[in-house]
């Protein structure tokens, strides 16, 4: 069971937190449990990290560490009172190291990536401490473990990295002989490289180490508790109507996520289907709703169309030039050297006339996309590369979609209905999503119209 930010954000939420293990393990439920940083912890290490390493003189540091003491120490005091001077002596020797490395940032003014991802890794070390330790005092035995000591070993591309397939082994041997007496708490978003050196898996990675751990101690279900009842028909944020779909095909959730629903992490549904195990999304605010649950094939709907997720902070690049006519090679010059640049590309379109390819990058990895694409222009393969921040890319998620005629159309005609130009399209050959790009003033309009055209608000 996976709980995230919000579902540990203070006291109170901890506390509804201990009160669903405690009822699965009473029942009988063997546990094991990953937690993500209290709401809003990463952001701040994010920020202070940032910050430290551009300022002159006075770094916040001190403040900084004191508000971190102070938001998680008043959560000790109250859900694990019986041991609070413990857990509080463990919390200041983390918080001195988190201290140590700050001032090492602001004294170097360098923030190399590798010091990056320890700093941000401390949120999810003080978040497992205080579940742990909140378990123990309701009278549940738990121990909480680092995702290193946990046995997950990634690669060290920092900031991002990938979980590495012995992990699954090493995990087995660390967690499994725990779950028998107690209920292991593990620190999600962090692993480690062959090295020691700490790493973190992305950002809400750890629903993705969630994922890893739960195939590897060969769980029934992997249950990610989160802030709403299930995997919706849209983000709720933004479609007051959205539904709980109470089936959702891996194929379709992994479409959705990587497309902006921010309720899975992408990378967490490929491990978990790949052995077939159900992921089970829940809502620790109203334990009892079923939620969504993650399966190889969902029930046919006649609507088709499952989901419509939008994501922003993405770039649209348009690449034109007349060599790119009928000369092999033009692509493969672009895509190579976007892989060089580390450039990861969402969405491609080329037109027949292929004077002209449009690709969707994430504003993260813009500059790096440009500075990729110039060198290609250098070489003479392209002869103009023009970008524009301002747009969202929106996708329709569903996969009754495939052979099913007429859906494109469908999506189309309701947009110019509504005057909402598109800016580029394009329908994956796997036809579980078709997605198109409109300028971000149309965004969250666009969502509203299909997710009405669709009739998605109705129960079926
Ligand atoms: P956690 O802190 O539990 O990991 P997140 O904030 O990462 O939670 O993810 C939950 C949020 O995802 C919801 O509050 C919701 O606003 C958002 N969301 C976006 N798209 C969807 C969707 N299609 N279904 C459900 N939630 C969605
Ligand atoms: N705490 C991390 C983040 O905010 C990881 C997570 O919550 O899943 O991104
Ligand atoms: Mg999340």
């Amino acid at each position: 069971m996976k709980f995230g930010g919000t579902s540990v954000g203070d006291q109170e939420c901890i506390g509804r937190v201990v009160g669903i293990l405690n009822h699965y393990h009473t029942a009988g439920d063997e546990l094991c449990v990953v937690v993500s940083a209290m709401a809003g912890v990463t952001d701040q290490l994010h920020a202070i990290a940032a910050e430290i390493e551009g300022v002159r003189d006075d770094p916040p540091i001190d403040t900084f560490i004191a508000s971190m003491r102070t938001r998680h120490g008043k959560v000790v005091q109250a859900v694990a009172p019986g041991e609070s001077d413990a857990v509080m002596e463990v919390i200041d020797e983390r918080l001195c190291n988190l201290k140590n490395i700050l001032t090492a940032v602001y004294n170097l003014r360098e923030l190399t990536p590798r010091s990056r991802d320890y700093i941000i890794s401390f949120g999810e070390r003080l978040s497992a401490l205080i579940v742990s330790a909140a378990l123990r005092e309701a009278g549940v035995p738990s121990v909480a473990l680092n995702g290193c000591e946990a046995g997950i070993r990634t690669t060290d591309r920092h900031g991002c990295a990938e979980v590495l397939p012995e992990s699954g082994t090493h995990i087995k041997s660390r967690v499994v002989p725990l779950l028998a007496e107690s209920v292991p708490v593990i620190m999600g978003y962090m692993g480690c490289t062959e090295n020691g050196i700490v790493t973190t898996l992305g950002r809400s990675g750890s629903d993705y180490s969630a994922a890893i751990v739960g195939v590897a101690i060969d769980a029934d279900e992997i249950w990610i508790w989160t802030d709403v009842d299930g995997v919706m028909t849209a983000d709720p944020r933004v479609i007051e109507d959205a539904r709980v779909l109470p089936d959702v095909s891996y194929h379709e959730a992994m479409e959705l996520s990587f497309f902006g629903a921010k309720v899975l992490h992408p990378r967490c549904i490929e491990p978990a289907m790949q052995k077939s195990v159900p992921i089970r999304v829940k809502n620790t605010f109203n334990p009892e709703a079923p939620g969504s649950c993650l399966v190889d094939v969902s029930e046919p709907d006649h609507r088709v169309v499952k989901a419509i997720t939008y994501i922003d902070k993405v770039s649209l690049i348009n690449i034109t030039g007349a060599q790119m006519v009928g000369q092999p090679g033009v692509a493969r010059a672009i895509f190579s050297a976007l892989g060089e640049f580390e450039v990861n590309v969402m969405m491609i379109s080329q037109g027949s006339s292929e004077a002209n390819i449009s690709l969707i990058v994430d504003d993260e990895h813009l500059k790096a996309a440009l500075a990729a694409l110039n060198e290609v222009m250098q070489k003479g393969y392209i002869q103009e590369v023009e970008h524009d921040r301002n747009v969202v890319a929106v996708a329709v998620v569903g996969v009754g979609m495939a052979g099913t005629p007429g859906i494109a159309g469908r999506i189309f005609t309701a947009l110019g209905r509504e005057g909402i130009n598109l800016m580029m399209l394009s329908q994956g050959s796997s036809e579980v999503n078709v997605s198109f790009v409109v300028k971000q003033a149309d965004g969250q309009r666009a969502v509203r119209v299909l997710h009405d055209e669709f009739g998605l608000a109705e129960e079926s």
